[in-house]
């Protein structure tokens, strides 16, 4: 049987507010079947890194988008087969909700196709993996919350 791996990840959602609703920012790959995947930005935590840190590093990277980080949003976990480790990956993704600084969704990396913001229920229907639509459903909850401190 193949060993497996625990990974930690970290990520966020990216919200700005409009006058009348919520943009959330999703990066875009492509499957190895060709399939368009619509997912929240996130990435490995590095070797002294902090999670939120990370999750503000990868969002950066990922999106070309700044942020300030304003909660956590939980985590999700999922595994996969990697043939390049020859492992079972075992791996939790931390996500945080951060709210729009500055940036240009065209300055992501190479690592994605696309960033692009979306309408917040948009996203909702356009993301591919359940988990994540979990995640996004939370902060939407939040945002809609009269509690959130935001400082627009
Ligand atoms: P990273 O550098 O961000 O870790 P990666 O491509 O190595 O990127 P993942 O994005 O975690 O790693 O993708 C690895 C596998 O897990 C892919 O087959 C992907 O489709 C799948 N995957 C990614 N996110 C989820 C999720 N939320 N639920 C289920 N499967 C997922």
């Amino acid at each position: 049987m193949a060993k497996t791996i625990e990974q930690i990840s970290a990520g966020g959602i990216v919200f700005r507010k409009l006058d009348d609703r919520f943009d959330v920012a999703l990066i875009a790959r492509t499957s190895p079947r060709r399939r368009v995947i619509w997912a929240l930005p996130k990435g490995w935590v590095e070797p002294g890194e902090t999670i939120p840190d990370a999750a503000l590093r990868e969002i950066r990277e990922e999106t070309g988008l700044t942020g300030r980080l304003l909660e956590p949003l939980g985590q999700i976990g999922y595994s996969f087969y990697s043939p390049e480790d020859g492992a079972r990956i075992q791996k939790t993704v931390h996500f945080f909700l951060v709210e729009y600084l500055s940036g240009d969704t065209a300055d992501h990396d190479h690592e994605v196709d696309e960033a692009r913001w979306w309408p917040l229920d948009t996203a909702l229907a356009q993301m591919t993996y359940q988990s994540e639509r979990q995640v996004m459903e939370k902060a939407r909850h939040r945002l809609l919350a009269p509690t959130l401190h935001q400082s627009s």
